[in-house]
């Protein structure tokens, strides 16, 4: 059975798998990605769970290993194998050759793409894009991140700088975005941006709440008891996240849009109030082929779409 290892490198911990080619997964463990230490040690962290995968596949009875797939924060140069950088949780992570590094130490032909890129293939080969060509992925958490997949295969821009899809233009002169610029859609649509409008509406009706409490999972929670306030930030919410996917309706004409992320695991309401954004704001011709729906793998999406990397060459 031909298998590859999938790397899916957080801030905070790396996920790892051994997954076969229909994207099952076989084996799995989580490891601290130390982030915080320096690029050494995250890459130190990495060997370790290719080498913890590799003691696994050797246990086995025909298992065939074709190669590592990473999914790593950043943007990545495809040609050369190297992250070049852009990725803030992660301490002295720029201009690494991250693939030639992997691949010497381990003998294992290794290919390396955005953390976005990888989850938006992981859903079109295995999840809720199987068996459609054409999807636009959004992943809604502390930012927006996404992929766009065109007859099958990452559209990713010339010189693989595009995509961000959290970062399209949505408000003029609007509020400051972690990419340095402003009024970009991931300011106002993603989850860090419903709890800074919560707290802000909180905060202007006299009422405190602990900020490390409130969390995305804490206002959908209110939500469902008909709070006010959470209603209310919640429809606006869904309501500027539909108004971004109507944009990228209006210019993939896409078969699906699939939402992976933590705060679309809500449940079916999110995705009535965003559905109904969505299609009212995008232009009915571009709209008439598209359905809007939640992502499959969960937080498997990074490795299965890291492994499959291998799988799609
Ligand atoms: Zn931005």
């Amino acid at each position: 059975m031909e298998t590859s290892i999938g790397l899916d490198l957080g801030g905070t911990a790396i996920k790892y798998a051994l997954v076969n080619r229909q994207g099952e997964v076989l084996y799995q463990g989580t490891r601290p990605s130390s982030a915080d230490i320096s690029a050494e040690a995250v890459i130190h962290q990495l060997l370790e769970c290719i080498n913890d995968v590799r003691a696994y596949a050797s246990s086995v009875h025909k298992v065939k290993l074709k190669g590592i797939g990473i999914g790593t924060p950043g943007i990545i140069d495809e040609t050369n194998r190297i992250v070049l950088g852009g990725a803030e949780n992660i301490v002295g992570w720029e201009n690494i050759h991250l693939a030639q590094r992997i691949e010497s130490e381990t003998k294992l032909s290794t290919i390396l793409a955005n953390d976005a890129n990888v989850m938006g293939l992981g859903e079109t080969m295995f999840g809720a894009g199987k068996s459609y060509h054409c999807i636009v992925f959004v992943t809604v958490g502390t930012g927006i991140g996404g992929a766009v997949i065109i007859d099958g295969k990452l559209f990713n821009g010339y010189a693989n700088r595009g995509t961000e899809l959290g970062h399209v233009p949505f408000i003029a002169n609007g509020i400051d975005c972690a990419c340095g610029s402003v009024g970009c859609l991931e300011a106002y649509a993603s989850t860090a941006a419903l709890i800074r409008t919560f707290i802000a509406e909180q905060a202007a009706q006299g009422v405190e709440t602990a900020e490390d409490e409130v969390t995305g999972r804490f206002i959908v929670e209110l939500y469902k008891k008909g709070d006010p306030l959470a209603v209310k930030c919640l429809n606006q919410h869904c309501d500027y996240l539909g108004h971004g996917i109507a944009g990228f309706i209006n210019v993939f004409s896409p078969q699906r849009v699939v939402i992976g992320g933590g705060l679309p695991e809500a449940g079916d309401f999110y995705f009535e109030k965003v559905r109904k954004a969505a299609f009212r704001y995008a232009m009915s011709d571009c709209a008439v082929n598209t359905e809007i729906v939640p992502a499959q793998l969960g937080n498997m999406a990074g490795t299965i779409g890291a492994a499959s990397l291998i799988f799609s060459l």
